[in-house]
């Protein structure tokens, strides 16, 4: 893995206890390695984050998990939450 992190990365989910939508930037300092292709430009390898973000509304905490793809290497191709 070459990405730096940490990885800001700004994005919104719903509350699983009150469903508010919570804006949320993730700071994600820990890459969990799932599963890598190769593809025309190199190696694409996809990561897994958690992080826990309490809700502002009912102070839920929440476990938002997501994932990270590199490619080409190096390069954070996209960011979902899952
Ligand atoms: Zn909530």
């Amino acid at each position: 893995m070459s990405l730096e992190l940490p990885i800001s990365h700004q994005d919104a989910f719903q509350c699983e206890e009150c469903d508010t939508t919570i804006n949320h930037t993730f700071t994600i300092e820990d890459l969990e390695y799932e599963s890598s292709e190769e593809r025309g430009m190199g190696e694409e390898t996809q990561y897994g984050f958690t992080e826990e973000v309490t809700c502002p509304s009912c102070q839920h905490t929440n476990e938002v998990t997501g994932e990270v793809w590199e490619y080409p290497d190096g390069a954070v191709n996209l960011i979902q939450l899952t």
